[in-house]
């Protein structure tokens, strides 16, 4: 850890607010808003003192919806159908 991080670090603690390593145990829930406001604001004040942390967080945003989108992928209708066929055909071949 270099000494301008941990004076950054000291300063945030003064002022009580969270570290650069919270920040990024926060990110999640922070850009989910599920935060509560306190926490809420006083990560928002972290970001507007810290570059390394506005870059992260918007960094964290990016792969974040890149991630929901992978996670939630929507099913081709064509797709969807012929997989309930095939279920169909399955379940009535066995039964
Ligand atoms: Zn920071």
């Amino acid at each position: 850890m270099s000494v301008k991080h941990k004076m950054i670090r000291a300063m945030f603690g003064l002022m009580g607010l969270p570290t650069c390593e919270e920040v990024e145990q926060f990110a999640y829930d922070f850009l989910e808003g599920v935060l509560d406001s306190s926490t809420m604001k006083a990560v928002e004040r972290h970001l507007k003192a810290c570059k390394n942390c506005q870059r992260f967080i918007a960094a964290y945003r990016k792969t974040a919806s890149l991630g929901k989108t992978f996670q939630k992928p929507t099913l081709d209708p064509e797709f969807k159908e012929n997989l309930f066929e095939f279920l169909a055909q399955k379940a009535g071949g066995k039964v």
